[in-house]
């Protein structure tokens, strides 16, 4: 029995039903002495996998690639994406995916090693995937499943032990990533690039088969389709900005058409509210910066209706007007779900004339005072307000008052109002300082004991936990990070 069916993975790989050209059959490269870093253990649980009938020396054969499931096929998946606006074929170049693990319950999820070696679509990447982007992946993405926020998954780091070039010598590393599944809206820019509607049918109908079954038996699959993608956007794009997230490169290829948050590179989680916070190193301009990520989604949902045209109708001035239809409705539903989840954030119940203004008040004066985005709501919960400047301003105490009044307003007590922001604003966030220092101890001195010791804090972020009281402080100004680098 080899180790992946003593671990239990149940592979399929329905992705080869597509046409052939829309992926590239590839094996992950050869280790030759794979180090277990991190596994995660409850994900294992989630999935029906069982870690503790096969030890750590082989799980590293399983996350490394050396070892694949009995009957599996791994493939690199083609896609093309708008990368800082402009187009570009790219596919994965360092990624391999083993399969689609099948659940007890039918559910299916991709398991993929990232940083596995070249493809055929590395251009002149080396395939490779340096430790502290791959740990860093592990704890932002374990952080927005601990948030509730839809996500891919990391399962384990294994370290190469193979040297990666990039400014400096860094060691490798490979990423086990568990998604809903990778099909992006660059994969759909991919097919409709070919010319050919077949492919992009047999795309669309094996997304909605996997993401969105509820549309199949309608008589308009594909416009019900991209309606469900862009409100799953919108829905996601509005949890970022709840809990202050920055996703740092929201090109067409890392925006994922089940509606996960995926491809953690220069990401991070906004310490001090500004909305033009930009941390990505690569962002020169601030594309994609805390305030744009709305409008940087309705634009990338417009490029995935373009794509999606010929399936809209035969006639294009009909699909045009038909996608326009769609993607024109982006800012209004944005706007309502935006305002909802805000009001939430600051226990209002019921909707008030005031209460736009009233939120914008309230960002204004966070703004200007450069006042913690995540603790400035729990403080509002408690009405504990530390010694930071902001607290005392003329302008945050005329705005309390106008806060607490129209907070009596439709309140069923002030209890309620106090589990609804306690369950909207996170105690806990992965800031970036807490995170680089547990990543430098464990690249620099092989010690972890800081990064589980973030992640155990990480996985219940809702609930205040006095012994994680430190990593829930802003960073001094010395250990301010400004800016994240790629993921490459
Ligand atoms: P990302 O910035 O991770 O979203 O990647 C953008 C594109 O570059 C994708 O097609 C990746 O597969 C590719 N890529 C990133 N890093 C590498 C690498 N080290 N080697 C080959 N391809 C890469
Ligand atoms: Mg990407």
């Amino acid at each position: 029995m080899s180790s992946c069916d003593t671990l239990g993975l149940n592979i399929e790989n329905s992705y080869l039903s597509l046409p052939e050209h829309c992926y590239a059959k590839a094996q992950p490269a050869p280790i030759e002495s794979p180090f277990l870093v991190i596994k995660n253990v409850s994900l294992a649980e989630e999935l029906s996998l069982s870690f503790d009938q096969i030890n750590d020396t082989d799980l590293a054969q399983v996350f490394c690639g050396n070892v694949v499931p009995t009957g599996a096929t791994p493939i690199s998946q083609a896609y093309a994406g708008h990368q800082f606006g402009n187009f570009t074929m790219l596919g994965d170049g360092r990624a391999h995916l083993i399969g689609e693990h099948v659940l007890p319950d039918g559910r299916k999820v991709d398991i993929q090693l990232k940083g596995s070696g070249r493809t055929p679509f590395s251009r002149g990447g080396d395939g490779k995937g340096a430790m502290g982007p791959m740990l860093r992946e592990y704890i932002i993405s374990e952080a927005m499943y601990g948030l509730g926020i839809p996500t891919t998954r990391s399962l384990a780091v294994v370290a190469t032990g193979e040297p990666v070039y990039r400014k400096t010598v860094l060691p490798g590393a490979i990423l086990t990533r568990v998604a809903a599944s990778h099909v992006r809206v660059g994969t759909f820019q991919y097919a409709a690039a070919q010319g050919d509607t077949d492919t992009l049918k047999k795309l669309a109908d094996f997304a909605i088969a996997r993401h969105y079954p509820e549309v199949q038996q309608s008589e308009t699959p594909y416009f019900d389709f991209l309606t469900a993608v862009m409100q799953r956007q919108i829905d996601l794009i509005v949890d970022w900005m709840r809990v202050g997230f920055i996703h740092g490169v929201m090109n067409t290829d890392n925006m994922a058409i089940s509606g996960e948050t995926i491809d953690y590179g220069p990401c991070a989680f906004m310490d001090a509210y500004d909305p033009q916070t930009v941390f990505s190193s690569i962002d020169v301009n601030g594309r994609y910066a805390f305030a744009n990520q709305a409008p940087l989604a309705n634009w990338n949902l417009a490029r995935l209706a373009e794509a999606m045209l010929p399936l809209l109708d035969t006639d294009s001035k009909v699909a045009v007007k038909k996608a326009e239809q769609i993607i024109y409705g982006f800012d209004d539903l944005f706007q309502k779900a935006w305002l909802d989840m805000m009001c939430k954030k600051f226990g209002l119940f019921g909707e008030e004339d005031q209460d736009r203004d009233l939120v914008d008040g309230l960002l204004s004066v966070m703004t200007k005072q450069k006042m913690d985005y995540t603790n400035t709501f729990r403080a509002l919960s408690t009405l504990h307000f530390g010694k930071e400047e902001g607290y005392s301003t003329e302008d945050f105490v005329a705005w309390l008052e106008i806060w607490q009044a129209r907070q009596a307003l439709n309140q069923p007590s002030p209890e309620a109002s106090k589990t609804l922001m306690d369950s909207h604003n996170p105690w806990i966030i992965p800031r970036n300082h807490q995170v680089e220092e547990a990543l430098e101890l464990a690249e620099e001195e092989a010690d972890l004991s800081k990064l589980h010791r973030l992640l155990d804090a990480l996985a219940s972020p809702y609930q205040e936990k006095e012994m994680y009281l430190d990593l829930t402080l802003p960073p001094a100004p010395s250990d301010r990070v400004y800016k994240t680098f790629c993921g490459t």
